[in-house]
């Protein structure tokens, strides 16, 4: 027997899935969001676990209206120093270069979460499914409502027109349905560390260098997260068995940017195993976020990319009857373009081959020497190309 009908099911509550959600249910859709967790209801933490948000996310954010919500919580980025390998190669932006205040803004991903959680706990149009999974679904047709199966019993069905799948890495939905995922193992491990230091305001730091991808995105004054992407054959030389952070091999590292570097707290660790679905949808069902695609934290695309599909969604809606496959064709668009990107910064920058080494020093001496072509960098990093930030994101 069913339990309740509505125009979009949501599989998943993380950044993603309560965002699109909350879009949706401003839009007027009635959505039911599923969890398999218990409802989150804490904004502190002892450490950071930091998200950096671009400029094109910020103005996506105040579009959506949530950003008034958000602004206690963040930290804003106001220029970016990008080095590879050596003082050569290396790139300064700034904010005021594209006549902006900000590049992005920094914020900690758990609370986030929870703010976009309140917000879809106070939605009239929102039903809320926590400590739930979907286990089967019924047969889809186009443009009708078909059956979920909620939990092992299956013993609650629900109706739904859409679904999206936003249950992250391991969806299980995306498995049920056999969607085929490139995966690429990039024989790295992330780590991240928050520490206190002194630092340029507003700076954050990119080192390519041969033991990997070292980023220094400051969270408050005095206080910053270090990204650690490094290289599985050197974990060892920089974390030690109690995860203890080699302080001398990063200030030599961060030498000329950072000052007093001090506590270093081990706060997480990813194994770099990323995966690009080959499909993001099916009839009338969607994924979106790290179900789609599990990006390499190399120029922080994860959420950046998903808050663009959630605006192609949202925009597509207007029509009538959601067109999935054109949708799909222009979020398909959107992905390959950012995997490119991530492609040419892991095997070009990142890389100490000799022919690597030469083409870094091409592209960077390039956008380095023209005004012109180090703007469009800036604003293809910040999201910005084509889009027309300076009417849009005037500040209020
Ligand atoms: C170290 C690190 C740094 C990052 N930095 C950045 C950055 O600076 N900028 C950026 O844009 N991105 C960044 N990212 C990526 C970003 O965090 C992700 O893109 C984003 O969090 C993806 O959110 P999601 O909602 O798709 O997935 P998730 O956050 O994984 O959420 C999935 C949700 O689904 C739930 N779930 C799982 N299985 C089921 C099920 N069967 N049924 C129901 N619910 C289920 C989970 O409990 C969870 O709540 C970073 C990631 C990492 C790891």
């Amino acid at each position: 027997m069913s339990e309740g009908k509505f125009d979009f099911i949501i599989s998943g509550a993380g950044l993603v899935g309560c965002l699109v959600t909350l879009q949706l249910a401003k839009s007027g859709y009635k959505c039911c969001l599923i969890e398999k967790n218990k409802a989150l209801n804490k904004t502190s933490f002892k450490d950071y676990s930091p998200l950096s948000l671009n400029y094109r996310s910020y103005l996506l954010l105040k579009k959506f209206g949530l950003w008034d919500k958000l602004i206690q919580h963040i930290y804003p980025i106001k220029n970016l120093f990008l080095k590879s390998y050596h003082s050569l190669n290396r790139l300064r932006f700034e904010a005021k270069d594209i006549e902006l205040d900000e590049l992005g803004f920094v914020i900690d991903r758990r609370v986030f979460t929870q703010v976009l959680f309140d917000e879809v706990k106070q939605s009239k149009n929102i039903s809320l499914h926590n400590e739930s999974i979907i286990n089967k679904l019924g047969n889809n047709k186009k443009n009708e409502f078909f059956g979920v199966y909620l939990d092992s019993t299956l013993s609650k069905k629900l109706l739904t027109k859409y679904l999206i799948i936003s249950d992250g890495a391991e969806s299980s939905l995306k498995n049920f349905l056999d969607i085929k995922s490139k995966e690429i193992d990039y024989s790295q491990t992330s780590f991240v560390f928050n520490a206190n230091a002194s630092f340029e305001s507003s700076t954050a730091i990119q080192i390519f260098n041969k033991y990997g991808i070292f980023a220094m995105i400051p969270y408050a004054e005095n206080k910053i997260n270090l990204i650690l992407t490094i290289n599985n054959k050197y974990t060892s030389s920089f974390v030690g068995r109690n995860k203890q952070i080699d302080d001398m091999r990063i200030k030599e590292i961060f030498k000329n940017y950072i000052n007093n570097l001090d506590s270093c707290n081990y706060v997480s660790e990813y194994n770099l195993i990323t995966s690009r679905t080959h499909e993001i949808a099916r009839k009338n069902i969607l994924l979106l976020g790290n179900s789609s695609q599990l990006l390499h934290p190399v120029g922080a695309q994860g959420f950046n990319l998903a808050i663009r599909h959630i605006e192609m969604l949202m925009d597509h809606i207007k029509s009538e009857n959601l067109d999935m496959l054109s949708l799909s064709k222009d979020i398909d668009k959107s992905r390959l373009d950012t995997f490119d990107h991530i492609d040419l910064a892991t095997k070009i920058l990142a890389n100490d081959k000799i022919p690597s080494m030469l083409m870094t020093f091409g592209i960077i001496n390039t956008v380095k020497s023209s005004r012109l072509l180090r703007n469009i960098f800036l604003k293809k990093i910040l999201g910005l190309e084509g889009y027309a930030y300076l009417t849009v994101g005037s500040k209020a």
